[in-house]
């Protein structure tokens, strides 16, 4: 059985090892993958895993041993799904490994808002607290969470678990998404529209999919219905930002701050870049949340199960809706 992992490196940087899947066939590993080189390294093999490398139509019916595509990430919109299917190839993803890790990085974002954290470390290494005639100081103004409205747009899995740590810090959760599901074990929790989410929120975070109804969700209009002293949080996806507009609030204070770990263009393009990169008050992570230690191993193991599950003849996780 012969196994090509096209962009294994962003999963395995090098702190985890490929030694289950190893253990299944003959192996070819690459790191990132060109895409005039796809079909030719991935010629003669019956199981292909991709991350972000795109499996089109033309790359698919050029490859007739294929048999099965793992794809190491729960987006799979990278592989053309529909020709896949025409040959009966699954498309194996992995829907959930991250979620822990991505509630997390909302509050590393919130948390870091609330304290200034890096900010006033800089200070005390630039010299600031051995000068200061107090035993303490601090430059920037810090806010507890207990008592403040957390709105949560995108109340899936990852929105409930941001609800549950931002519960643990005293907070009110404010909760919006398309399908209401029983949250009635929760004590200071309730539904609202998009309209009362936007104007009641102390923190709004994005949970929400990436559909045409949800991009640019977060533009002028919206943006004017939060509180001058609100912050943003997006670990979803960047289109569901009009970075333009959010770049602009931030500038006039409409909006007292954004933590962003997705953009509209990943990486960021060089020639005009988003104006988010320049902004104040806009702290960016480069597309991490995703990526503990904790959450590849749990996404690697979960890919090696979805081979050996269509190995066994029971496939898991197709979403080509095929699933033989
Ligand atoms: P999920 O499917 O469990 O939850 C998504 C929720 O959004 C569902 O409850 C759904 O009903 C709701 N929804 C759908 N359409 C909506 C709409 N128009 N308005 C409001 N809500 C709507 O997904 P999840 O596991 O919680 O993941 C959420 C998002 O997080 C994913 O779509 C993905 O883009 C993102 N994500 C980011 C990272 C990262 O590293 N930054 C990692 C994993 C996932």
């Amino acid at each position: 059985m012969k196994i090509v992992v096209l962009d294994g490196y962003s999963l395995n940087p090098g702190d985890l090892n490929w030694d289950r899947l190893n253990a299944i066939g003959e192996t070819e590993i690459f790191d990132r993958t060109e895409s005039r080189d796809i079909i030719s390294r991935s010629s003669g093999a019956e199981i292909l895993l991709t991350n972000k490398t795109q499996l089109s139509a033309e790359v698919i019916d050029a490859l007739p041993n294929l048999q099965f595509i793992g794809v190491l990430a729960t987006g799979y919109n990278v592989v053309d799904t529909e020709a896949a299917a025409k040959r009966e190839i699954p498309v194996c993803n992995i829907p959930t490994y991250g979620t822990q890790s991505v509630a997390q990085m909302v509050f590393a974002h919130i948390l870091n808002f609330c304290h200034h954290v890096q900010n006033h470390s800089d200070r005390v290494k630039e010299g600031k607290w051995t000068k200061s005639p107090d035993f303490c100081f601090w430059d920037y103004p810090m806010q507890e969470l207990a008592g403040k409205k957390l709105g949560i747009i995108g109340f899936g899995r990852i929105g409930q678990k941001t609800a549950d740590i931002g519960e643990a810090f005293g907070m009110q959760i404010l909760g919006y998404d398309a399908y209401k599901s029983d949250q009635s074990n929760r004590s200071d929790f309730k539904w609202v529209e998009l309209d009362e989410l936007f104007s009641q929120s102390d923190f709004i975070s994005l949970h929400c999919p990436l559909f045409d109804e949800t991009k640019g969700l977060i533009n002028s209009k919206n943006l004017r219905k939060m509180k001058n002293t609100a912050f943003l949080v997006n670990t979803s996806r960047g289109p569901l930002i009009v970075e333009e507009d959010l770049s602009e609030a931030l500038e006039k204070g409409i909006i007292a701050g954004a933590g962003l770990d997705v953009l509209v263009s990943e990486p960021p393009i060089s020639e005009n870049p988003t104006p988010l990169l320049t902004t104040e008050k806009c702290i960016i992570t480069p597309h991490i949340s995703w990526a503990t230690k904790a959450a590849r191993t749990r996404l690697m193991d979960m890919a090696v199960d979805n081979i050996i599950a269509f190995q066994n003849g029971s496939i898991q996780n197709d979403v080509t809706g095929k699933g033989r």
